[in-house]
């Protein structure tokens, strides 16, 4: 990214411009459309909407389609969410149930995974039809991944609009860009993956009703108005090329294994490995919880040892409460006091794990009684 900006090759001008550079830039941000609908297998099936990240992206679409119900069909939507997805998603289910919509949170079990039949059914004694569903591909405080196949099901019996916050996809999992046509909306945001912070996109299937978010001068077929943010959109294509390049799901997940063992040969029963035994996990979190070790005071000792780990999701660290997610997942206060999630590069080889290791051991060392 750093050679691209050296050759001063990106599109300064305003791609709504008629004149040579306007014309450059547009082009430069077409190249980039092509690319992401390509490489994430949804060119025949959906569009693509710009945006400055997942925050506004999941905005846009949760409110735009329950606006749209609203003022087309004159009926509210069910909503159904995780009380594990990010809280962007959560705060939302909150507006809408105030707004007259219904909110319903899906059923977690402790290892953070989900079963499809009641859920279908559930939705099915409701209103399909009008059925929205927010369903989290890789969590980002825990790591459990939910496979898309089983949103296909869900969809191909109900009929329920699903979108994807596929956020914590892209260098945590193998399979993050095998996306399926049949899902109605995917968002991700740019920084997760190594593009610049504050932009972001959204898939969404060609031809569905849905109100803007941010309405002006109409940019991007009226779906998201406002100058694009050109130079952050080539750093899309830049960063998931680099990714595509270098990303090695396999080394990535054994330095992650090998690290959690030495974590609990270590600790022994004063550890827990939250979602340890969940169906499907991801290759670069471990969220743990060192028992009786209040997680804002491990978290200050690493910071002090020059280790980051983080006690919340990133945007509610810093809040002393019990973590949410956690409880959610049926942890008493106690243990969700203590959480420390450690999030990991796609990089991350078995030198480094080791290195990380024998860092945080340290750390842990002093909090072990
Ligand atoms: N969804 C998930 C799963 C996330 O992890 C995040 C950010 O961490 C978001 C949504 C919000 O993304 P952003 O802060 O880039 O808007």
């Amino acid at each position: 990214m750093i050679e691209w900006l050296k050759q001063g090759d990106f599109a300064f001008a305003n791609p709504s411009s008629l004149h040579a550079s306007g014309r450059k830039a547009k082009k430069q941000l077409h190249e980039v459309q092509d690319y992401l609908l390509t490489s994430f297998g949804l060119k025949d099936s959906h569009e693509i909407i710009f945006h400055s990240g997942a925050t506004e992206g999941i905005n846009m679409i949760l409110r735009g389609l329950s606006q749209c119900s609203l003022q087309n069909q004159k009926a509210p939507v069910q909503f159904f969410y995780a009380p594990t997805d990010h809280s962007v998603v959560t705060v939302l289910a909150e507006e809408l149930s105030q707004q007259g919509h219904h909110s319903f949170p899906i059923l977690v079990d402790h290892q953070g995974d989900f079963s499809e039949e009641p859920l279908i059914n559930q939705i099915k004694a409701n209103n399909p039809t009008r059925t929205i569903i927010n369903y989290t591909f890789v969590n980002n405080e825990t790591g459990v991944v939910w496979p898309l196949e089983l949103a296909e099901k869900i969809k191909k019996e109900t009929g329920a609009f699903i979108h994807v916050d596929a956020v914590q996809a892209p260098g945590k999992i193998s399979n993050y860009d095998q996306l399926s046509p049949e899902l109605d909306a995917y968002t991700f945001s740019g920084h997760k993956f190594g593009a610049l912070k504050g932009i972001g996109f959204t898939f969404i299937k060609k031809g569905l009703p849905c109100i803007p978010l941010i309405k002006g001068g109409g940019q991007q077929k009226g779906w998201r108005s406002g100058t694009e943010n050109t130079f952050g959109i080539y750093s899309l294509k830049l960063a998931l090329e680099e990714l595509k390049k270098n990303f090695d799901f396999e080394e990535l997940l054994q330095a992650k294994l090998s690290l959690e063992t030495q974590l609990k040969n270590f600790l022994g029963d004063r550890l827990i490995i939250v979602a340890e035994k969940a169906k499907w996990r991801n290759a670069n979190t471990i969220t743990l919880i060192l028992k009786n070790a209040k997680s804002d005071l491990v978290q200050a000792a690493c910071d002090m040892s020059g280790i980051e780990v983080s006690s919340g999701s990133a945007c509610s660290s810093g809040s002393m409460n019990p973590n949410r997610v956690l409880m959610a997942m049926g942890f008493d206060e106690a243990c969700a006091r203590c959480g420390l999630r450690l999030s990991f590069s796609p990089y991350l080889n078995q030198r480094q794990a080791e290195e990380y290791f024998q860092g945080l051991s340290k750390v842990f060392a002093k909090f072990k009684n």
